[in-house]
């Protein structure tokens, strides 16, 4: 087991054991689960209760933390997601930041019609609730 920690704007956040393991069984990704919330969009879920919430599209992962540890993933699809200010690709279809001309996807590298914001996106999922 091993906890590993990134620093960002929200401060140093880490992984726990039960987040671990759960990524470890649920999830196909080939990177740490660490790597994926540094990496991971800053998204909202009103249906659960955390401090920050971030969702990895390419691994339909969306990761819950408190008090600066991950505490819970969770498949995105069979989540309620509120991403505002988000920008959804017309390449890979996976939400990210706005970006800037210069700049590509993160997900893809797409560089076609990036970056029109549609404002507030609203998933839709299956089985939620
Ligand atoms: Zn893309």
């Amino acid at each position: 087991m091993k906890f590993n920690t990134v620093s960002g704007c929200s401060g140093r956040t880490q992984t726990t054991y039960h987040a671990e393991k759960q990524y470890a069984d649920r999830f196909e990704s080939d990177i740490p689960l660490i790597s994926a919330w540094k990496r991971g969009v800053r998204v909202e879920a009103p249906d659960k209760h955390y401090d920050e919430a971030r969702l990895y599209p390419p691994a339909d992962l969306l990761m819950t933390a408190k008090g600066g540890d991950i505490t819970t993933v969770m498949f995105a699809s069979q989540t309620r997601i509120l991403a505002p200010g988000k920008v959804r690709c017309d390449g890979c279809d996976y939400l990210h930041e706005p970006i800037r001309t210069a700049e590509t996807c993160p997900w893809c590298g797409s560089t076609a019609d990036v970056g029109r914001s549609a404002g507030a996106i609203k998933l839709t999922v299956k089985g939620g609730n």
